[in-house]
């Protein structure tokens, strides 16, 4: 296997932020994501970043057009995507995973984001082995391989003080021999990954919610949320957004934004008519789209495990919590 010491990787970033823009897990203002790499940055390697990599793609808000108006005519003026070719170096497998979940929804079953296809297609990603997971993760629970990521172009390893590369595509393998001198090849034993603190058991559970409906365990599942959101804007795999015109005099800007079922706005109608009017039906609404719904539609879970949602909602709503209690019904 090719390998670098750690304490060279920032040489090896250097060269590549040379020809790609290079994003790399890093503290931003006292919050760990990914960051643009650039020199003296102090990377975050020892446990996953806080906020998901899903931004690189489908960012908190994004320009989609502009607009003119002159009297009843409307000019449109499309947004010119980035020309940059980026690598995304440090992905974790549930992370990994989301991505695969995100391609699904923006580039399958005939409808082509081309705002998502784009910052795709122009993108390498190199995945990075666990060692040990954080207290929440459960990703194995989610039949994911925490050493070894689904969909990485590069999959890297953690191997103490160095860290171990292996091409897996051919776009992975063509950037490796572009960093050659920084590698050098040789015979390594991957270490084992440290027992997980949570584990559940999902199986039969998205066949079992389709009988589960109108079962009066979503009042009991819903009774402490808050409504916040905090759950889908902290998860890799959600994905809804709102679109709205921002216009000053005749000139104006599509923009879209991500959102969340967890809001009532969401789902209202402009007749008034509201079909998730409480908070029922909005958290029943959120587990059914990631155990049951995706499943149906896509054959995955959309949920990868990260455990975000678990140490971030304020009132301890854990959807292995959740997954127990439809097991148990
Ligand atoms: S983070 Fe918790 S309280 Fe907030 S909407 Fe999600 S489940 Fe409800
Ligand atoms: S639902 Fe929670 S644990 Fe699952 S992928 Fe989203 S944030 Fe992670």
């Amino acid at each position: 296997m090719k390998t670098i010491s750690k304490a060279k990787l920032p040489e090896l970033l250097e060269q590549l932020s040379q020809g790609y823009k290079v994003l790399v897990p890093a503290q931003v203002e006292g919050v760990s994501r990914f960051t643009i790499y650039q020199q003296g940055l102090e990377l975050a390697l020892e446990e996953n970043v806080t906020m998901p990599p899903k931004d690189i793609f489908f960012p908190q808000t994004e320009k989609m057009y502009k607009f003119k108006t002159q009297g009843k005519s409307l000019d449109i003026e499309e947004i010119q995507p980035e020309e940059s070719l980026q690598v995304i170096f440090g992905i974790r497998s549930c992370d990994l995973k989301s991505i695969q979940c995100l391609d699904q929804v923006f580039l399958t079953k005939g409808f082509v984001d081309k705002f998502y296809q784009d910052k795709r297609e122009k993108t390498l990603l190199i995945g990075l082995s666990c060692v040990k997971p954080m207290e929440a993760c459960f990703c194995t629970s989610m039949g994911i391989d925490p050493q070894q990521g689904e969909g990485a172009d590069i999959q890297a390893y953690d191997l103490g003080d160095k860290l171990g590369f292996e091409g897996i595509t051919e776009k992975g393998q063509s950037l490796l021999a572009k960093v050659a001198n920084f590698l050098v090849e040789e015979k390594v034993m991957l270490p084992s990954m440290e027992e997980f603190n949570l584990t559940v058991d999902i199986e039969g559970v998205p066949e079992k919610l389709k009988e589960m409906f109108d079962h009066p365990i979503w009042d009991d599942i819903s009774r402490k949320c808050l409504n916040c959101s905090v759950c889908s804007y902290i998860c890799p795999t959600c994905h809804c957004f709102d679109i709205a015109s921002e216009v000053r005099g005749t000139d104006g800007v599509k923009i879209r934004c991500w959102d969340s079922c967890m809001f009532g706005e969401y789902t209202a109608m402009a007749g008034g008519h509201q079909p998730r009017p409480g908070k029922k039906e909005r958290v029943r609404n959120r587990f059914l789209h990631k155990l049951r719904y995706f499943p149906e539609r896509y054959n995955m879970l959309l949920c990868t495990g990260c455990g975000r949602c678990v140490v971030k909602c304020p009132v301890n709503l854990d959807i292995t919590d959740v997954i127990s209690k439809i097991k148990k019904a």
